[in-house]
């Protein structure tokens, strides 16, 4: 293989560069696009050499629950692009999540959490880590005093998704980071809304980020994966989880977020602009009450989000009048936004987090986590925005 195909000089690209060109190690048929190996395991060419391999003493393929090529280009682009040393990619977002725990935490071990995490996330940390004597305390994303407050001599995990969903709160990465290390815990950000196209969180003190590459990464809606980056040493234990509990990503999904990310600086762009004119259009509107997106100056942390993001993604949050039943009836208004709980996707979908995504939280719970009755969340996709904003005023009109 010749130089010009070494990672190094890929460090220095600007992010359109690296989501493009960067981790493909070409072969010897020259393909000009990433190539899809869809097998189970790899041969060798004598007992010598496989022996070699199995102990490790030479690097090589040897079965796809361990490592694949495809699955290795994908790593390589997403660590490069995030600004990591190396990434390990999983079966999902939640595969991501559940072996970052399981490599770096023990029975007795704690995680302290932000309140407002992705649902399956609360339900894998309370559910099934509470089964095996891991407890997560939760705070408020954005309130520090909070997180050391919750910081035990257990403590080994920090947790957050920054900008929440779907209120759009946003946490002080490097303070966070600062915080965790102090008490000689790690950072982990769940980085899916942002993606590194918005938002580089090693960059700021981070030392894992989590992505479900289901999200922005494909940025389609076509396949489920995740993936962890961050340094060697844990990146190193997180490898063992996946290539023996088994969590490892289909060379095909690989090969679709490989697809994604080149076009992902382009899409989170006019994402941003899509979402940031809505934003702007609704705060407007006389049927809204409130709108929840860091990109508005109104926005509590308006300031915090311009200075650690390079936009403020897609996903709003924003209360209309006439609590659940003004809610519903705008989004059974929709004609063009798909109603799901999904996001990340060119598809703008629409949903009722107050019996949808949060829908299992008591009245209380619900309370202190800002789901008000009339709120909607809209992850803006890439379809013109005027036909958007037309889709909702057909509901809004009518709540006047
Ligand atoms: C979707 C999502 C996950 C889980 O990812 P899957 O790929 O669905 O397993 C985790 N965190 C956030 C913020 C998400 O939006």
């Amino acid at each position: 293989m010749s130089d010009h195909f070494d990672d190094a000089p890929s460090l220095d690209w600007a992010l359109a560069t690296q989501s493009i060109r960067a981790g493909h190690e070409r072969t010897h048929e020259q393909e000009h696009g990433e190539p899809i190996f869809p097998t189970s395991s790899f041969v060798y060419g004598s007992a010598a050499e496989a022996a070699r391999k199995f102990s490790g003493e030479e690097p090589g393929n040897i079965y796809s629950r361990f490592t694949n090529p495809t699955v290795r280009n994908f790593e390589k682009r997403l660590a490069i692009m995030e600004g990591g040393e190396r990434c390990v990619a999983t079966s999902s977002g939640m595969a991501a999540i559940l072996s970052t725990v399981l490599a770096l935490l023990e029975a007795g071990d704690e995680i302290v959490a932000s309140r407002s995490l992705f649902g399956s996330t609360v339900s894998l940390f309370d559910k099934y880590l509470g089964k095996f004597g891991i407890v997560t305390r939760y705070v408020e994303l954005s309130n520090l005093e909070a997180w050391a407050a919750a910081i035990t001599p257990r403590t080994r995990l920090l947790f957050a998704e920054t900008p929440s969903n779907p209120l759009s709160e946003v946490v002080d990465i490097a303070a966070l980071a600062e915080i965790a290390h102090r008490h000689d815990a790690l950072l982990a950000i769940d980085n899916c809304f942002l993606t590194p196209a918005l938002q580089r969180p090693i960059d700021l003190g981070a030392d894992l980020v989590i992505h479900s590459a289901t999200k922005y990464l494909d940025g389609q809606g076509r396949a489920i994966g995740g993936a962890v980056v961050g340094r060697d040493k844990e990146l190193e234990a997180l490898f063992g989880v996946v290539r023996t509990c088994g969590p490892c990503l289909s060379p095909f999904n690989a090969w679709i977020f490989l697809k994604g990310l080149e076009t992902l600086n382009l899409r989170m762009k006019a994402h941003c602009e899509n979402a940031q004119a809505m934003a702007e259009w609704l705060e407007a509107h006389p049927a809204v009450t409130r709108v929840h997106y860091s990109g508005l100056a109104s926005h509590p942390q308006h300031a915090l989000a311009s200075r650690q993001q390079k936009h403020y993604g897609a996903v709003l949050g924003f209360e209309v009048k006439g609590g659940r039943e003004g809610a519903w009836s705008v989004i059974d208004a929709t004609r063009i936004m798909s109603i799901t709980g999904n996001l990340g996707d060119v598809k703008t979908t629409i949903t009722h987090p107050g019996t949808t995504t949060h829908g299992r939280l008591s009245d209380e719970q619900k309370a202190s986590a800002g789901i008000a009755e009339g709120l909607i969340r809209v992850a803006v996709g890439l379809e013109d925005v005027d036909d958007l904003k037309a889709d909702l005023a057909r509901g809004l009109d009518a709540l006047l």
